[in-house]
């Protein structure tokens, strides 16, 4: 009994992506990597802008004296304000380095928010589908999770969400564009939401807050905008990473952004600055923050993502697979072609495909495909999906 009985019991069930994974390793020892289609981690399969390479080169050529040591909990003041230049730019509101909070990409981003404003058995709520490490980062805090569903096109919907808030809730999780479906979300909605919020706070007598988790906000296709949160919802709180727009998760940088309009502001980024040294976290990784300062405009190459998805949803929705197609991130949803999602995954197994049922995210009847690994993989691919299909009478 080396474990609580919560950890034990979590590992039990041990989560979809991660059985996915290890079913992929038995595979490809079987049939050779080249003959297995892994479409379930989203893991960017690009490298990094060139820029990032240069001015990490720079560095290791140049130190800086003092470059290693800790600094303020928060984060490097220069690299705050890189950030809050351009949220200033984007929503139009006073943003100032005070705002923002350097972290441990978007996960410890999340768990130093959920920290600092949860009670014990306050509500935080999550659409479904939903990407399912909220469910632990909210248990982590003492809170709650409360799933509601978002509609056919995988969009929030308010009437549902307006009847799941109560006296408990505190917080609601937004992610545009989405994991696992990869839709963004229209400023329409976002409106509609920061009204029903800013309602249900003052019936509840305190901030129900937005937190908007959005990695994925740079990429976006065909010109689609992802609205600034922060124009259309007063009590936002934007937590975001490199890990996909810079393709550095392994560096583990991202920051947590707090709107200049939400009431006692000093004193939410005082408790966030709090929690990022007490979870253990003490700094987001000082080199990275020196590095991402100067790469707030940049982002790696959406076209290449662009055309993975294209290939993947023209092949699979010529095949007769539905699905809504995603103007975002790098995921695709499909609706399951058989009721039982999860045997529809190990049908796909036996074509050597790997996905991730969608009652990893909340929503069964439907899987997930991660498009960004190689282009060669997606097209060695198409062959088994097409077989698969005529199985399944497509
Ligand atoms: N939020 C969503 C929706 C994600 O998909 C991920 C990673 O896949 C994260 C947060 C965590 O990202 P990070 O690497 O920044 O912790």
């Amino acid at each position: 009994m080396v474990l609580s009985d919560k950890i034990a019991a979590y590992l039990s069930n041990a989560s979809w992506i991660r059985k996915m994974f290890e079913e992929g390793d038995r595979l490809r020892k079987i049939h050779g990597a080249d003959k297995v289609y892994d479409f379930t981690l989203g893991n960017p399969s690009v490298e990094p802008p060139e820029k990032f390479r240069d001015e990490l080169k720079k560095l290791a050529l140049n130190p800086v004296p003092g470059m290693h040591r800790y600094m303020s909990n928060a984060g490097y003041p220069e690299t705050r304000a890189a950030v809050a230049e351009v949220l200033a730019e984007q929503s139009g509101l006073p943003f100032n380095a005070n705002h923002v909070v350097m972290t441990v990409g978007a996960g410890g981003g999340l768990n130093i928010v959920l920290k600092a404003i949860l009670n014990p058995g306050d509500e935080v709520i999550a659409l479904s589908p939903y990407f399912v490490e909220y469910g632990f980062y909210v248990d982590n805090h003492g809170g709650v999770l409360k799933v509601v569903p978002t509609n056919d096109q995988f969009l929030p919907d308010l009437t549902a969400i307006s009847e799941a808030i109560g006296p408990k809730t505190r917080a609601i999780i937004i992610n545009s564009p989405n994991n696992p479906t990869g839709v963004v979300y229209p400023a329409e909605i976002l409106t509609g939401l920061g009204d029903l919020l800013d309602q249900k706070s003052q019936e509840f007598g305190r901030p129900i807050f937005a937190l908007s988790d959005e990695p994925y906000a740079k990429i976006v296709f065909e010109g689609t905008q992802v609205p600034s949160v922060f124009k259309h919802i007063t009590n936002a709180i934007l937590v975001t990473s490199h890990s996909k727009d810079l393709a550095l998760p392994g560096e583990r940088i991202g920051y947590v952004a707090v709107s200049p309009k939400i009431n006692e502001v000093d004193r939410l980024v005082e408790g966030l600055v709090f929690c990022n040294r007490t979870l253990g976290f003490v700094n987001a990784p000082a080199l990275m923050q020196r590095l991402v300062a100067g790469l707030q405009r940049e982002s790696v190459d959406i076209a290449e993502y662009q055309e993975k998805r294209d290939l993947l949803y023209n092949h699979l929705t010529g095949l007769g697979f539905e699905m809504v197609k995603p103007q975002g991130a790098f995921y695709l949803f499909p609706k399951s072609p058989v009721a039982d999602d999860v045997e529809f995954t190990r049908k796909a197994l036996a074509h050597n495909i790997l996905v991730v049922p969608g009652s990893g995210f909340g929503t069964p009847g439907y899987f997930r495909l991660a498009y960004c690994i190689d282009k060669e993989i997606i097209e060695r691919s198409f062959p088994a999906w097409t077989a698969l299909a005529r199985e399944l009478g497509l």
